[in-house]
């Protein structure tokens, strides 16, 4: 069954409920969760299948995917309102258990490629269809884990395995250009045995035609985004990385988006 297609509408909807629940638990990484949100919405709602595994190695977008899953039908309204909670089933970063698909606990970076690496190879070991999707930020593309797992999944070519580099140019402490420059990083990973494809992570269309399956090869999809996507505040900020958002600032957004038509950025 081919899945209807993710309306543009829909990601603007997702945007403010991003919003609006890091503003109630008053907690930041707002500017990380909305550079990536637009691909793990496509993935969710488009792309992903039973037979499919999603690793989100950027565990501190664990806000964007909550949204995604709650946008899905899969967590309730309700749990939402207990993001970053004692107790809750929704922390800061993605637990490894009880929710939906998640099978690792994520966020210490550079761990994620490593574990989608071993879901991939193990697939195809037990001869089992569907592809392993993992999302890393670019500022992990620093950590040696992250290099060695590539180096790995090319060497095991590993077509099965898609690895989406959420490219904001920022990470905690800088832009990735000023703190350990791998620029361009879609040329320097294509020096590895993988196939480098680039696309605007704001554009759904684009992004659609750069994820379809590898051909003998993982595939690296360099998915060129904008920190704080959709807030023009925030927008290609450092601070929002760790900074939550004022009030003033998340009502600025919901209108601006509003009076856009809710199309803000994204194209179908
Ligand atoms: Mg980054």
């Amino acid at each position: 069954m081919v899945a209807p297609a993710l309306a543009p509408g829909l990601l603007t909807l997702a945007r403010w409920r991003l919003l609006a629940m890091h503003r109630e638990a008053g907690v930041g990484h707002v500017g990380g969760n909305l550079s990536a949100l637009d691909a793990m919405m496509l993935l969710h709602h488009e792309m992903l299948t039973g037979r499919d595994r999603f690793v989100l190695s950027k565990g501190h977008a664990a806000g964007a995917l909550y949204v995604t899953l709650w946008s899905r039908g899969l967590i309730t309204e309700a749990e939402l309102a207990t993001f970053h909670a004692d107790g809750t089933r929704l922390p800061g970063h993605p637990p490894a258990r009880g929710l939906p698909g998640s099978r690792f606990g994520t966020g210490s970076l550079g761990h994620g490629l490593p574990l989608a690496g071993g879901l991939a190879l193990a697939a195809r070991l037990q001869g089992r269809d569907g592809r392993v999707f993992c999302l890393t930020s670019d500022g992990e593309w620093q950590e040696g884990s992250t290099l060695e797992a590539l180096v790995f999944c090319a060497h095991r070519r590993l077509a099965n395995l898609t690895i989406l580099i959420d490219h904001n140019r920022l990470q905690g402490f800088g832009t990735t250009a000023e703190v350990a420059s791998l620029d361009p990083i879609g040329r320097v990973l294509s020096g590895f045995d993988v196939e480098v494809r680039e696309a605007d992570g704001h554009d759904l269309a684009d992004m659609r035609r750069v994820l379809t399956p590898g051909t003998g090869r993982p595939v690296v999809v360099v998915l060129h985004t904008v920190k704080g996507h959709g807030v023009p505040a925030i927008e290609g900020r450092l601070d929002s990385h760790y900074l939550p958002l004022t009030e003033e600032q998340v009502r600025e957004a919901m209108l601006g988006s509003a009076m856009l038509g809710g199309a803000t950025g994204e194209t179908a």
